[in-house]
């Protein structure tokens, strides 16, 4: 892990902390301990892209590509917290194409992946499993999925709690039952989404550590949110998915509440960086990377996304 020297606008305290601290222990040996930053890095609204999006000739995106860049700030930063927050698939009936989302987010290895309502869109079956058949870290606090079947029940959490870069962090998703109203009736999942607000807060009650970070990934409209974000003041970083909005591809420091939409369809990432001063007092700086033509896609990832394209024309099986 090595200091790259940015030079953006950061406040200088935070530019201290960012610098390596020497420490000389006994029998002369020099050892470097990176000072406390941890990089959240949040993705959201992929809409089932694998490939390049075509969304916009300037920032390609694509999965691959995106596998690139996650493993350059990996690198970059040693321990990153990297979340999803919902619709990574598409509403596609050819679900051999969310399949194939799914094996990429194997590559990726996410710390936490929420759900959108597009993840419903193939139905209970293609949900329990080509979804929670896999061996990733799914949060949804707000979900009633006591009619889960039996081999992938226990495989929703309702919030993580992960220690990263000394930070103490909750992460909390919620998906409003909003998300759903498009939905024709014969799509619409078994599942119940039960009141956010309520759950949240039975949740935040159970983990009484105030030194901890509290994170929520909100899916849902605006106006539920901006209700949230009076009602949850202990709430410091808010990555929101389902409505894609703007952010500055340059640092820009944050006050608390720190609030972080996505961008359309996987074309970029957004990056939160927390920085802390040796009084503890917090600071965040905010980002968009876009994920660019220069940004190298992953070779192993391509390749094997390339086969969706090679048997396109093959109608995939469901395994039970
Ligand atoms: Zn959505």
């Amino acid at each position: 892990m090595f200091f790259t020297g940015n030079l953006r606008k950061i406040p200088l305290p935070h530019f201290f902390l960012t610098t390596f601290l020497i420490f000389v222990i006994p029998g002369n040996r020099v050892v470097s301990v990176e000072s406390e930053r941890l990089l959240i890095v949040f993705t959201a609204n992929n809409n089932g892209q694998l490939l390049d999006c075509g969304c916009n000739t300037e920032y390609p995106g694509g999965l691959p590509r995106r596998l690139t860049a996650i493993n350059n700030l990996r690198k970059e930063y040693g321990e990153i917290l990297l979340l999803e927050g919902g619709d990574f698939l598409g509403t596609t009936d050819v679900v051999l194409q969310n399949k194939f989302v799914m094996d990429a987010y194997d590559f990726l290895k996410y710390d936490g992946i929420a759900f959108g309502e597009q993840e419903f869109w193939n139905e209970v079956p293609f949900f329990e499993n080509e979804i929670l058949g896999r061996k990733q870290s799914f949060v949804c606090t707000n979900i009633n999925s006591s009619n889960v079947k039996d081999q992938t029940k226990g495989r929703i959490i309702r919030k993580i709690k992960v220690i990263k870069n000394g930070y103490k962090l909750n992460i909390f998703a919620l998906l409003h039952k909003n998300s759903f109203l498009y939905f024709p009736d014969n799509k619409i999942p078994s599942f119940q989404f039960e009141d956010v607000k309520r759950h949240l807060r039975s949740e935040l009650k159970k983990v009484n550590d105030h030194s901890s970070l509290n994170i929520v990934i909100y899916h849902g409209d605006h106006w539920i949110f901006e209700e949230l974000k009076k009602e949850f003041s202990e709430i410091a970083i808010w990555l929101i998915g389902h409505e894609p909005g703007n952010l500055l591809d340059s640092w820009q420091e944050s006050s608390k509440p720190v609030i972080v939409q996505s961008g359309t369809d996987g074309e970029s990432l957004e990056l939160v960086e927390v920085s802390k001063s040796d009084k503890g007092k917090l600071f965040f700086n905010v980002k968009r990377l876009y994920l660019t033509e220069e940004i190298v896609p992953d070779v192993e990832l391509k390749k094997s996304l390339e086969e969706y394209y090679n048997i396109i024309n093959v109608p995939f099986k469901l395994k039970n």
